[in-house]
């Protein structure tokens, strides 16, 4: 769940909506942001005429999961269920639902729904709804019920907001592309990134490892700037073509100047001067890391060289969709270490240790 939307929680009414509900559904919950992630029971709605009822084979563990249960961006809900890379089979659908039918393979992923009707929502860029778009969890949705995500067994979403999967693909692998793949995919879209072009991807985690199998696809020149040496030997199997240690202050110096774009997907506080020192005249630099704690930015690193510092939200519905058929035709996935539902606190704690490879992906059916 992305933190640009300051969607006021007071303004929304704290309801029950009237919608029939389903026998309790299992998940893992936080209670509050300072307390581990335990079995908890939700609610979820009967399909209306335009939901998909999923039963979740797989969900990947974000980030974002991280920043949210813990209330880092000041906007949860509690009790809060996380969880927006959802793949899962579809069991049921409202009368009214053309797009998938009992048996299909489907995914959800960041947003559940958005006005429909403001200029972003009619271009596709929902994730930029100027009323807000209504997170996969944590966020009200219209009726003002409180969304809960993925790290539960089923979920019900609006068709609209729920996307097609090949089955030809290992799904669990397939999962964190709802997220860490369409962050990465739409920003190297929206600036042309591809042949000819130099590409730094900044920290090689969920985000990081999706930025540099997707920007290597894409026919740019791709360096791996990380503060890990033990992951050099990965980021070149992932498609990098050059590796740089951004503790060691010598190899940043030799890339002075070097890039034409910079994917930066760090998720902690960090400098980014450093980085922005690197882009060559009329570089960018594309931020889709999103520590809890403001940047400080020298303007003259911008002015002198005319680079842009630039920030990308996830990616709109019909850019998800192009993102997973083109995964799918060209056999991206992403790299996961898949866990059981009762190890979701010790992997929160590899992630903060940057020891995540590259994706962490809960197996659902652990949760009993
Ligand atoms: P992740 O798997 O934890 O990866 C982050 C990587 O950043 C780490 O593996 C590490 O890589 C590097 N890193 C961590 N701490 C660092 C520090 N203090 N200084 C320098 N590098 C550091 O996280 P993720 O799931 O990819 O998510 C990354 C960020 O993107 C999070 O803040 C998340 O909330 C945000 N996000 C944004 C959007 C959006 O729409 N913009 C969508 C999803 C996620 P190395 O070991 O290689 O240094
Ligand atoms: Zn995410
Ligand atoms: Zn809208």
């Amino acid at each position: 769940m992305p933190p640009w939307i300051a969607f006021d929680v007071a303004k929304t009414p704290a309801i029950n909506s009237r919608h029939r509900r389903m026998p309790a559904t299992k998940a893992y919950a936080a209670q509050g942001p300072k307390t581990p992630l335990a079995p908890f029971q939700i609610d979820r709605r009967e399909p209306k005429p335009n939901d998909v009822q999923l039963e979740i084979l797989y969900c990947g563990v974000c980030h974002s999961d991280i920043h949210m249960a813990r209330n880092e961006w000041q906007q949860t809900i509690y009790p809060v269920v996380p969880g927006h890379e959802i793949v899962g089979r579809v069991t049921a659908v409202g009368n009214k639902v053309t797009k998938f039918k009992r048996g299909d393979i489907a995914g959800v992923g960041v947003m559940v729904d958005s006005c429909r009707v403001c200029v972003n929502c009619k271009k596709g860029l929902q994730q930029y709804c100027k009323v807000g778009m209504v997170g996969t969890y944590s966020a009200r949705e219209k009726s003002g019920d409180v969304t809960q995500g993925g790290y539960s067994k089923q979920i019900v979403v609006d068709e609209n907001y729920v996307l097609r999967v090949s089955d030809k693909q290992p799904l669990a692998g397939v999962a964190p592309l709802l997220c860490a793949g369409i962050t990465t995919y739409s920003p190297l879209r929206h600036w042309k990134v591809g042949k000819g072009h130099k590409l730094g991807v900044v920290g090689l985690g969920g985000l990081g490892h999706m930025a540099v199998k997707l920007g290597a696809s894409f026919g740019a020149e791709v360096t791996m700037l990380s503060t890990s040496p033990d992951k050099e030997k990965d980021a070149r199997r992932l498609g990098a073509h050059k590796f740089a240690l951004t503790r060691d202050a010598a190899q940043l110096k030799q890339l002075a100047g070097y890039f034409d774009f910079i994917v930066d997907t760090v998720s902690a506080k960090h400098d980014y001067n450093v980085y922005l020192n690197l882009l060559n005249t009329d570089g960018v630099m594309m931020c889709v890391g999103a520590p809890p704690t403001p940047a400080e930015v020298a303007l003259f690193t911008l002015i002198g060289g005319r680079r842009s510092l630039a920030g990308s939200g996830i990616g709109g519905i019909p850019e998800t969709q192009e993102m997973l058929d083109y995964c799918a035709e060209q056999g991206i996935t992403s790299d996961i270490e898949m866990i059981d539902i009762a190890s979701i606190n010790k992997a929160y704690e590899r992630v903060l240790k940057s020891d995540v490879r590259y994706r962490f992906v809960i197996d659902m059916a652990t949760l009993t």
